[in-house]
């Protein structure tokens, strides 16, 4: 069996619902990621720079690369009905299990196989200094749509990718060459917080996902209406896009809808010890307890229920940390008459 042949085959047994290559080299995408970082839109995202020459090369970092390895794999798209009570929304791709666990368990797997074939590889999913959605475009996995997301043709952007960097030459898979988008603008437009400059174009420092996940801070509050429900990420973007409407059922049990809703005023109330725990092994760990009783705070400001404003006095004005109690003050100032 051939490497690629091999290649498909591993990836398939591990799960991976598409298997493309590319002829690993200067990435296509290299000046738009240049002038992105330049003018500042990955806010204060430092490894982005800091990584940025390797982004741009897979051959800074492995000087033999030949190939980059696309892998995919769908999340649950279908958002359970609302919950009752004041509940918050989670972005779609952290309703299950943490997809680093899951897919970094899978990608060792298969970067042993391939080291006992004889190929040395590097990368990973979100982890690694490889930009996955210019080498899916690359390999016909996917087209970047203007709200700067991949999406998989008949499948949907919900979904995750990851990418490995091997020193194998594998033939090259041939990229996608339509248009996926025309003349369309819809993300562009409904985007809350006005976070695109132009299509492909997100600046980070206007962007809700950013600012509930990364950020510690809270953000300025001139955007803060915009989050309307959200309490960790958004899907804005992509709900609107037509590609998304009708994508297949996910297989992957893992990720399957666990956390879509929030209960704002359980997140609020809850010990930051317990609240972390609940999340164990969920991407709702990453903006911490602090992080997530912040984006609760704004959540519930933002609901319009001033029956909110109880729980926002009693667990957010009391916490410790003063992004929490700057959070809850905009939220009590936003509900009082
Ligand atoms: S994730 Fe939300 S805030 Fe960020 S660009 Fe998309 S619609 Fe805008
Ligand atoms: S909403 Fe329209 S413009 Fe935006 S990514 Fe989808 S097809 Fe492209």
């Amino acid at each position: 069996m051939d490497a690629r042949a091999r290649i498909k085959a591993l990836a398939g047994d591990l799960g991976f619902q598409t298997v493309r290559f590319a002829c690993a080299g200067r990435s296509p995408d290299a000046a738009h990621l240049e002038s992105w970082l330049s003018d500042g839109m990955h806010a204060d995202m430092d490894w982005l720079s800091r990584t940025a020459d390797v982004r741009v090369d897979p051959r800074v970092r492995m000087a033999e690369a030949r190939t980059v390895v696309v892998l995919g794999l769908g999340h649950a798209w279908n958002r359970p009905p609302h919950p009752g009570g004041r509940a918050g929304l989670v972005a779609r791709y952290a309703w299950g299990r943490d997809y680093h666990n899951l897919i970094g368990k899978r990608l060792k797997k298969l970067r042993q196989a391939l080291r006992d074939a004889g190929i040395e590889s590097f990368g990973g999913v979100d982890t690694a200094p490889v930009l996955e959605r210019s080498w899916a475009v690359a390999s016909g996995a996917g087209a970047l749509g203007k709200n700067a997301v991949v999406f998989q043709p008949g499948r949907s952007s919900w979904g995750f990718l990851a990418a490995l960097v091997i020193d194998a030459e594998v033939e090259p898979d041939a990229p996608y060459a339509r248009d996926p988008c025309g003349t369309c603008s819809r993300c562009l437009v409904a985007c809350p917080t006005g976070a695109f400059s132009g299509p492909h174009r997100l600046d980070a420092r206007r962007c809700i996902s950013y600012w509930t996940i990364e950020a510690r801070e809270l953000a300025p509050e001139a955007l803060l209406p915009g989050f309307g429900a959200w309490v960790f990420g958004c899907d804005v973007c992509q709900e609107v896009c037509p590609h998304n409407h009708h994508p297949p059922d996910p297989t992957e049990p893992d990720f399957l809808p666990k956390n879509a809703w929030l209960d704002l005023d359980e997140v609020l109330a809850t010990p930051d010890d317990a609240l972390m725990e609940r999340f164990l092994g969920t991407p709702l760990r990453r903006p911490g307890a602090a992080g997530l009783k912040r984006n609760a705070a704004v959540a519930l400001g933002n609901l319009g229920d001033r029956g909110a404003i109880e729980t926002l006095e009693r667990w957010g004005l009391a916490h410790e940390a003063p992004v929490v109690r700057d959070a809850s003050r905009w939220a009590v100032a936003r509900l009082a008459p």
